[in-house]
């Protein structure tokens, strides 16, 4: 563990230490604060001798996702108790059932465009976002977006929900693309940990076939138009890095027929079965044989070529894949 990151637990415990105590100052000592200022003494000392972090059984690395879900945790996941064990497996139960609860519905309604997303986690929870927002009042435009966090697992699940909440209330404002994205990026900036950052896309289009896409250091999204395919550029640095980050909008026209594609990276750095990377050219390939078609199959196309590409390989990416077709 880097002695930055040290340094941040070591923030965090020392707050939460100052809260403990504040509380026994409010209502008395009871039997649980002990026990928890216990626990956040325990893990300070270990900070000041160095072993903070280790499974106090094996003394491997604890999973660094989990510390950061909650510092104060002891063991490793090979030495949880059968109690600790069934428990965290009922809380990733729970968390897996909220997270999809946040997803779009899949038979939602779009002005002018049929759309289909495939959204996977790797694990139990996933640290991709994907959403589909029609601002309340609105029949006539829709944001799309497709991010991606960095690490997979709780923490990036949680951030995923907290990307979640940022966009569906920047989504009522108004306002205009570049604006949102940078106002998004200040949030997040300053409730993750700087060790977590985002790549995201964020897209608006309207039932004329108009679309405006803001992207934050994410996999260019796609279209497919009779003469190939077009890249939307990049416009900025993924969200987290710097609070005061800028954004730019590209604007482009989709005609009927022509397909939108976003996806994450655990479509295109997929690696195969001889361990070659799945890569943008395949991508784009399958696009061009497969794009003239309902966003649906054209999700169904990838998902088929990625289980060829990879069949004796388990997932070890999320993956998110979001298609808009206009009609
Ligand atoms: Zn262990």
């Amino acid at each position: 563990m880097t002695s930055q990151i040290e340094g941040i637990f070591a923030r965090q415990l020392h707050e939460r230490r100052k809260r403990l105590e504040e509380a026994a100052a409010r209502s008395g000592r009871s039997e649980e604060l002990t026990h928890l200022l216990r626990d956040v003494d325990r893990a300070l000392d270990k900070i000041n001798n160095g072993t903070y972090g280790l499974c106090e059984i094996c003394k491997d690395s604890i999973e660094p996702e989990r510390l950061t879900a909650d510092p104060l945790i002891r063991y490793c996941l090979d030495h949880l108790t059968s109690t600790e064990q069934r428990a965290l497996e009922m809380d990733l139960e729970l968390a897996r059932q909220i997270q999809t609860g946040l997803l779009p519905r899949k038979e939602i309604l779009l002005p002018g465009w049929e759309n289909a997303y495939h959204y996977e986690p790797s694990g139990p929870v996933s640290g991709d976002y994907c959403d589909i927002i029609v601002p309340k009042g609105s029949d006539d435009t829709f944001f799309f977006i497709v991010g991606d966090i960095t690490g997979k697992g709780i923490a990036a699940s949680i951030l995923m929900s907290q990307l979640h909440a940022t966009f569906r209330a920047l989504a009522a404002t108004g306002l205009p693309l570049h604006q949102l994205m940078g106002r998004a990026n200040r949030i997040f900036c300053e409730a993750s940990l700087i060790t977590h950052f985002a790549t995201l896309v964020c897209g608006l289009a309207n039932s004329d076939g108009n679309v405006e896409i803001s992207n934050a250091g994410h996999c260019l999204p796609l279209v497919l138009r009779s003469e190939g395919v077009d890249r939307f550029p990049s416009s900025g640095l993924p969200l987290g890095i710097t609070c005061d980050g800028k954004y730019t909008t590209e604007r482009s026209h989709l005609k009927h027929g022509e397909m939108l594609l976003l996806y994450t990276d655990g479509l295109s750095e997929s690696t195969g079965n001889t361990g070659e990377r799945y890569g943008d050219d395949r991508v784009v390939d399958i696009l061009k044989s497969e794009g003239s078609t309902l966003p649906s199959r054209l999700i169904a196309a990838y998902l088929e070529d990625l289980n060829s590409f990879a069949s004796n390989r388990q997932r070890s990416d999320d993956l998110t894949l979001l298609a808009l077709r206009k009609v």
